[in-house]
């Protein structure tokens, strides 16, 4: 065939080309009525046109596209062609020759790249009565639209499973109304378990219809369509307000269940969807908080700044926005900086993946810490076995759903489940301290060691727990795998032997855990304290949390002798500090008292640290040998060791012999910060 070497204009590129109205008004008189099964309608469609126009420019384009034209005039019954849309073509051929039809096609384009290649795509359907050439295209492009990603398919006949998909689009399409007004479209709804109590804390609302024609269908029968037709907000309107009818109701009965609608991206485009919410939650006396509507962020596009706007409207009004399906292709990470979600919900496909693929374990337990940190909610979706849920418990992912728990049910079902089984609800009045928890993260390493990795490397190793301190003593919440060996390295199963253990000595540790618990509490600040059980060393950090009705939950972070590489040195001198016999201090560069162990306050007989803080030995004015001990200090601050050096100080106004040391401190850059002495006492002074 013979293509112009270069292509003028777009008259040129099209030349022959006719509109898509000329072209059907031609077909219809001139091929209807059709013969059944004696022509077929074609729909070309030339994936990748664009991107090989960037990468080899629009002439060479053009060439290619009007090479494919000539072909397919030489080949059309009659020569008609019509142009579809952008990279659209459509034409008829007789019957016989659909065959190998788009292969035929794909010879004629040039070869590029390993892949993403210039492809015809072909959809086809053979015309019969009653119907006319739009009702041919349509299917045909539909049956175009049909062809999936699989290399080698490249056509596609309308067939009869085809005919099915097709007549339910434009049932749904045409009956929508009717449905809602016959009361076809139901509500459905799926528990959300919170992972800290393995309980039901909420459910998400999910669309059914329940058709004459084709009998019960899914939300993907129905939804995708509906957005095309740009009618979804009819539907969601409808759910929504199923939902807050069916929570009135189960208020009534006495069960109060928070729950979740989806909204369509196009819902904030087709109707005020924010104000329509905001009515129907108003006629049922929904209070805001406890109903979330989950929104799929797309990264980009026409919908990106209203639905921006729409997620800070319904954020303001106090509902709770969740971003729904997040990591997969339509949600961003720009849009959960920039946007005031409360909750991020994951998708299944992310974590269908973690069981084979340890980088979906990285990506996901980065992704919850990541969501934690920004103050963000995460909850998994698709849960279906154990080991998915040990691994999100793992990584302190607070809520997750899925067919493990339970499938989406009626609503009434899933209410007389609840009732039957009201001990695994969680009190609505504890959710907001269960979710001031479910914000602590703790990771840790059950997911490595569940799958048979050694403990990878991006899961926590310091011990860190949960403490509940309650009437009845204090209980574990949560804790991270760290936690639970270094109980196991002092001798204990778990907290509550520990606890006995500690109260059947001394009680000490108690006492400063519940001590450190109670300023904590006070001061809003980590409290610390140190303890030796089983010669095992300890150094604690205990904060406040959260309370609820004679319970409060605190955060415990330890570090031990136990996992020594992390040892810090706070907890290592804390150590000697205590631990020496020796009576210890330090001070500033100006000689000032910074801090002193018990045992020197002991000695003097002070009450505590604040009795010496900021004060030099002449402020105390206590030293018989005043000025030879300040001669110490002053060689000391520049750089000299003072070592058992034989000195007198008055204790309890009695003087006493002692033993002294005495160093400088050097801050990490080198210079002298201040000086650190410990003495040991001989007693009454004895003259020599
Ligand atoms: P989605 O919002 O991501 O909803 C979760 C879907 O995953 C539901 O499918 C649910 O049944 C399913 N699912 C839950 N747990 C599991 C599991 O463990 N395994 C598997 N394989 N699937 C699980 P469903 O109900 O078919 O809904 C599909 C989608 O349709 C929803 O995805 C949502 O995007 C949309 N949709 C549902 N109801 C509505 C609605 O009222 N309005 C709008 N606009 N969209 C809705
Ligand atoms: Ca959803
Ligand atoms: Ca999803």
């Amino acid at each position: 065939m013979a293509a112009p070497s270069t292509i003028t204009d777009q008259r040129d590129l099209f030349d022959g080309v006719l509109t898509r109205v000329a072209f059907s008004e031609h077909i219809d008189a001139s091929l209807v009525p059709f013969a059944d099964d004696v022509y077929a309608m074609c729909f070309l469609h030339l994936d990748n046109l664009k991107h090989y126009n960037r990468v080899y420019g629009i002439t060479e384009g053009d060439l290619v596209l009007r090479e494919i034209i000539d072909w397919v005039q030489e080949t059309a019954v009659r020569g008609f062609v019509a142009r579809y849309a952008g990279d659209g073509f459509i034409f008829v051929v007789r019957r016989e020759q659909i065959e190998g039809l788009a292969d035929s096609i794909n010879v004629r384009l040039p070869t590029y790249g390993e892949t993403d290649g210039l492809e015809a795509k072909l959809g086809i359907c053979s015309c019969r009565r009653p119907m006319g050439a739009e009702d041919c295209v349509e299917r045909a492009r539909f049956a175009c639209d049909s062809i999936l990603d699989e290399p080698g398919t490249h056509q596609y006949l309308f067939d009869e499973r085809l005919q099915v998909i097709f007549d339910k689009r434009a049932y749904v399409v045409d009956h929508l109304d009717d449905a809602i007004a016959a009361g076809e479209i139901q509500a459905w709804a799926q528990p959300i378990v919170r992972l800290l109590t393995g309980r039901i804390c909420e459910v998400e609302v999910l669309a059914r219809w329940k058709s004459d024609r084709f009998g019960f269908l899914y939300p993907d029968e129905f939804v995708p369509e509906l957005e095309r037709q740009r009618l979804i907000h009819k539907l969601d309107i409808e759910v929504i307000r199923l939902a807050c009818k069916q929570w009135d109701e189960a208020r009534r009965a006495g069960t109060e269940v928070p729950f979740g609608i989806n909204l369509s991206r196009l819902d904030f485009e087709l109707c005020d969807i924010f104000a329509i919410v905001c009515a129907i939650a108003d006629e049922y006396d929904v209070p805001h908080e406890q109903m979330h509507v989950e929104i799929t962020e797309s990264a980009s596009g026409r919908h990106k700044e209203l639905v921006g706007d729409g997620v800070r409207r319904f954020q303001e009004a106090g509902f709770t926005v969740y971003m729904d399906d997040f990591g997969t292709g339509y949600s961003s990470l720009t849009s959960l900086i920039s946007l005031p979600f409360n909750v991020v919900k994951f998708d299944k496909e992310l974590l269908d993946r973690v069981q084979q693929d340890e980088r979906a374990r990285v990506v996901l337990s980065d992704l919850i810490t990541t969501a934690k940190r920004l103050g963000i909610k995460t909850l998994c979706e698709g849960v279906e076995d154990e080991d998915q849920l040990l691994f999100l418990k793992a990584v302190g992912c607070e809520k997750a759903q899925g067919y493990y728990f339970s499938r989406p049910m009626p609503h009434d079902d899933v209410m007389t489940s609840l009732d039957a089984r009201a001990h695994d609800r969680d009190l609505i009045t504890d959710y907001d301290y269960l979710d001031t928890i479910g914000q602590i993260n703790l990771l840790d390493g059950t997911s490595a060691d569940l799958h048979g990795v050694e403990a990878a490397s991006f899961l926590g190793q310091y011990p860190i727990a949960v403490l509940e301190f309650r009437p009845d003593g204090i209980k574990l919440l949560e804790r991270n795998i760290a936690y639970l060996r270094l109980l196991e390295k002092m001798g204990f199963h778990d907290l509550e032997s520990f606890v006995e253990h500690t109260m059947a000595g001394d009680g000490r540790v108690n006492a400063r855990a519940v001590h450190a618990a109670e300023l904590a509490k006070e001061t809003g600040e980590p409290q610390y304290f140190d303890f030796i059980v089983n010669d095992v060393f300890c150094s604690a950090s205990i904060r406040f949390i959260a309370e609820s009705e004679g319970r409060e939950a605190y955060l415990n972070i330890v570090t031990s002798s136990e996992n020594s590489p992390l040892i810090s040195d706070r907890v290592l001198l804390r150590g000697m500090i205590d631990g020496m016999h020796r009576k210890v201090f330090w001070k500033d560069t100006d000689r000032r008292f910074l801090g002193a162990n018990d045992e020197f306050l002991d000695f003097f007989g002070f009450e505590g640290l604040g009795d010496v803080l900021g004060k030099t030995d002449e402020d105390l004015g206590w030293n018989v040998t005043e000025e030879l001990s300040r001669l110490d200090e002053v060689l000391v601050l520049t750089g000299k060791t003072i070592t058992d050096m034989k000195r007198i100080c008055i204790c309890g106004g009695v003087p006493h012999d002692i033993v002294v040391n005495k160093h400088p401190l050097y801050s990490v850059n080198g210079a002298i910060v201040g000086l650190v002495g410990y003495f040991k006492d001989l007693g009454p002074h004895v003259e020599a």
